[in-house]
């Protein structure tokens, strides 16, 4: 059996279904799971006995995308390739995507998922949740490699090259998915289960107007006969909104789901911006779930408030969606965001949005065992250095995780019991290879034609 002790100034417990910080404990780990949380130092064959730092749970990041958002990265911003300020989405993200799929070969688009994982993991990720097109199945393959829990969500579309028409409008080509179903299963037949149970499949219709009814209900069906969650967009533009109400009688695209079934503990639902608020009220009664990605839209000058979402009662995490895959500056980014629309500094506090990255999407993934320091827990932990002057003085870890700390003060990420990160650089590859050989991959799709033009668009 191997055993870690890791000492924590802080650690992030609960007491009586509440978080509890514990000043200066230890946290045992046995194989895969924590054995125990002491405040004597336990015997063990690894130690990690440095102080100032924050033990907590590994942090959940339920909405990525490695892939498509390193094709748009550093090319979109300040307003770059968004026709009439709309969503780059259907003019960017998915056709970039797709065509460099294709073109890459099968050890490019590897490089390509390894340094998204990385950058995962040194955001501060133990678990990601990421829908990406199904040609593009190394994301499996990297994941197994380099350690990370990973909910893979191959997209399937009933438009599978969804465009925006000139009007701004996608049109819906109308077959039933059915391929990308059969592509869906044996991804699940070959992948989940693997890494001793790491790597797990989540259904993956990619969103409201590039699905169809047929397809949803059939998504809905399979997922539940297999337990796995749901994941898609919703209500992510305008645009979406408006091809939904002409499409199918006037429905939102949140009435849309509920109308096929969907609505329900089981839906993880990525945005949720074009909502309105009677919309958030029927996620809310049937239990569905935001996944919150802020930075991305306000990127866009777009508000994605975790407080709105929040006050309706809806079950709400916080996920990076790919563009910036620093969790803590994520969590960062929901709280001033919060705190500017609702101009009120008490929402979205730390303790809240802690718990959105750590006991909350655990729950909504239905795994107790993970987002949790707690004997007999899966052995997944974050740990945070909050040595660094720009932490200093320290009165409340919470508080100076969410407002002050960043990915950069990220010391050690465990998964499974295995140290993947360790004094913030990742220990098993080299970081700069990774680096390399995902960017030259990338400048393969930067160069094409459609390329340019996409970006200058
Ligand atoms: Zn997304």
């Amino acid at each position: 059996m191997s055993t870690i002790a890791i000492f924590g100034s802080y650690v992030l417990s609960r007491k009586e279904g509440a978080q509890d910080v514990l000043r200066d404990h230890w946290v045992l780990i046995e194989d895969r799971k924590i054995a125990a949380v002491t405040r004597d130092r336990p015997a063990a064959e690894q130690v990690y006995d440095k102080p100032g730092r924050f033990v907590l749970p590994g942090l959940l990041n339920l909405h990525n995308h490695c892939f498509s958002e390193a094709v748009a990265r550093s090319h979109t911003e300040d307003g770059n390739g968004r026709r009439n300020n709309q969503s780059i989405v259907y003019t960017v993200l998915l056709p970039l995507t797709k065509r460099g799929a294709d073109l890459l070969t099968k050890e490019e688009r590897l490089a390509v998922a390894r340094l998204g994982i990385l950058q995962l993991l040194k955001g501060g990720a133990t678990t990601v949740m990421e829908p990406f097109r199904n040609t593009i199945p190394e994301m499996f393959d990297a994941a197994e490699e380099m350690g990370i829990r990973f909910y893979g969500a191959p997209y399937l579309f009933s438009t599978s090259d969804a465009k925006a028409g000139a009007d701004g409008l996608v049109r819906y080509a109308g077959d039933d998915g059915a391929a990308d179903m059969a592509t869906w299963d044996t991804l699940y037949q070959r992948w989940n289960g693997r890494g001793n149970g790491r790597i797990g499949l989540a259904m993956s219709p990619h969103a409201t107007d590039t699905c169809g009814p047929d397809l949803l209900r059939a998504c809905a069906a399979r997922a539940r006969e297999l337990g796995v969650p749901v994941t898609t967009h919703l209500a992510q533009s305008r645009a979406e909104v408006e091809t939904i109400g002409k499409r199918y009688g006037d429905r939102t695209p949140a009435q849309y789901l509920d109308w096929l079934g969907l609505l329900a503990p089981d839906l993880l639902a990525a945005h949720c911006i074009a909502s309105t608020d009677d919309d958030l009220k029927l996620m809310a009664a049937r239990g569905a779930t935001v996944l919150n990605c802020p930075r991305v839209f306000a990127r866009a000058g777009v508000t994605a408030a975790f407080s709105r979402f929040a006050e309706h009662g809806v079950c709400t995490v916080v996920g990076t969606d790919g563009y910036n895959m620093d969790l803590l500056g994520e969590l960062n980014a929901a709280s001033l965001i919060s705190k500017i629309v609702s101009q009120r500094p008490e929402v979205a506090n730390s303790p809240e949005l802690i718990e959105s990255v750590t006991a909350t999407a655990a729950a909504v993934i239905n795994r107790p065992d993970l987002g949790t320091i707690a004997p007999g827990a899966t052995a997944d932990l974050t740990i945070v250095d909050l040595t660094h002057p720009h932490l200093q003085p320290l009165y409340d870890p919470r508080r100076a995780l969410v407002a002050l700390a960043n990915r950069a003060n990220i010391d050690q990420v465990i998964v499974d019991g295995r140290v993947l990160i360790d004094a913030g650089h990742y220990v098993h590859g080299d970081e700069a290879a990774i680096a390399a050989a995902g960017s030259a991959a990338i400048g393969k799709i930067w160069d094409l034609p459609e390329a340019q033009a996409a970006f200058a668009g």
